[in-house]
């Protein structure tokens, strides 16, 4: 067993870290003042990210992209997790799912995607289905040789800045010994397709500027060229490519904990109370060490579940323990540090009180922490028949 990075991971390493301290620090402060990202400073990131060679960086050279492994995508993944998601989302990494367009699927969105020309965003989520996913009451009906879509689709981040959308959309329902279940297509919506409209969402207490959107479709006519993969087809492709976007969570919680992390060490070693720094005292030495030991732990998780999806060895199980354990790492990561800064770890003074909200998000998008213990347990009891 080898733990050690090649001198080319160190690379990718050190190369992300930099991008993230000199192109997306300086403008943090902006973001969570403002809730927005200036145009120019978006296109200026995306540039320097094309310019580098790391933009679509989950992609492989087939197709234009940097041919990253797993584990290597997931190091890439880490060190933007340091960074405000509004701004990284503009270091362009589209849905690895486009990888099944077939025939001009693959100039009109693949392509163009992969080269930082059209951004994409990924809808499954509806107000009345969340976690469960088939629940989905968006449909598409047969109209002649069309498809006709109504219905919404609700929390859908980057909507705002997305020229098209990869969205799940039931196409008809089988009646099983177990009840009707629904059967789901994934079609490609461009932004200005008739019937079609992106909706401003919500507010979240998490990630101020990275958006998320209310899509709604009325009598929305998509032709058999837009369907991702086959007819019916949608949690086939889901289930190919989108368990890797659970890495992402993990890693990217990683990467943050350890930025909170190296705030409360230092702020431990410089704040005196009572004649001495603070980090002298055993109540705040032990939660220090606490804090480096989880982060440790999740990161092992988080690379061995990425290596592995490189070694072709099942991973299903591992990732969900990953993107479980690393978002919840992250919520006592960030909570502890905010303690160890007392009051002030509260104000917007510091960046504290944003790494600490930001954190809460993570343990709900791309399947709540619930989902993953019950694909975690699943895994378990299915060999046994229970
Ligand atoms: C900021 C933000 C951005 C998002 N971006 C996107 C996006 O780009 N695209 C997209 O499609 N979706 C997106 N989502 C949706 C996200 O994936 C869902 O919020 C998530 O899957 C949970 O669904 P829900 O919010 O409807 O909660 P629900 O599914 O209603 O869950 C409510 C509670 O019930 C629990 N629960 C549900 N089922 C079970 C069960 N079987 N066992 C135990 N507990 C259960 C949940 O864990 C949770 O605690 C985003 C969400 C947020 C908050």
């Amino acid at each position: 067993m080898h733990f050690g990075l090649t001198d080319e991971q160190e690379m990718i390493v050190s190369t992300v870290r930099s991008f993230v301290e000199n192109e997306i620090y300086p403008h943090e402060a902006l973001v969570e003042r403002t809730g927005e990202v200036p145009a120019e400073i978006a296109q200026d990131i995306k540039q320097k990210v094309i310019d580098l060679g790391f933009y679509a960086s989950n992609f492989p050279e087939s197709v234009g992209g940097p041919g990253l492994s797993h584990l290597e995508f997931a190091l890439v993944e880490r060190e933007l997790g340091r960074g405000s998601m509004a701004l990284t989302h503009f270091f362009g990494r589209p849905q690895n799912i486009l990888m099944a367009c077939e025939g001009e699927q693959i100039d009109r969105y693949l392509m163009p995607a992969v080269r930082g020309e059209r951004m994409d965003a990924l809808a499954m989520t509806e107000p009345d289905a969340g976690s469960d996913v088939r629940g989905m009451k968006c449909t598409a009906t047969r109209d002649g040789g069309d498809w006709v879509v109504n219905g919404s689709k609700h929390f859908i981040s980057g909507a705002d800045h997305a020229d098209f959308f990869i969205v799940f959309v039931a196409t008809g329902v089988d009646e099983t010994p177990r009840g009707p279940k629904k059967r789901i297509t994934c079609f490609l919506v461009d932004r200005d397709t008739p019937g079609f409209e992106v909706a401003n969402g919500y507010n979240s207490v998490s990630h101020r500027g990275y958006k998320n959107c209310i899509l709604y479709f009325d009598n929305c006519r998509l032709p058999d060229a837009q369907v991702l993969g086959e007819i019916d087809g949608g949690f086939a492709v889901m289930n190919e490519w989108l368990y890797a976007t659970r890495i992402t969570v993990a890693t990217m919680a990683v990467g943050r904990a350890r930025r909170v992390f190296d705030h409360a060490l230092s702020y431990a070693a410089e704040r005196s109370q009572f004649g001495q720094p603070i980090g002298k005292f055993q109540g705040i030495s032990f939660q220090i060490a606490d804090m480096i030991t989880e982060i440790d732990a999740a990161d092992l998780l988080t690379l061995s579940s990425a290596w592995r999806l490189d070694q072709g060895l099942p991973a299903n199980r591992e990732i969900a323990s990953a993107k479980l354990y690393a978002s919840e790492m992250l919520a006592r990561v960030t909570d502890a540090a905010l303690q160890i800064h007392g009051g002030m770890g509260l104000m917007d003074e510091l960046p504290i009180e944003r790494f600490w909200r930001d954190a809460r998000v993570e343990r709900i998008w791309d399947g709540t922490s619930e989902i993953q213990r019950h694909i975690i347990s699943r895994e378990l009891f299915r060999p046994l028949g229970a």
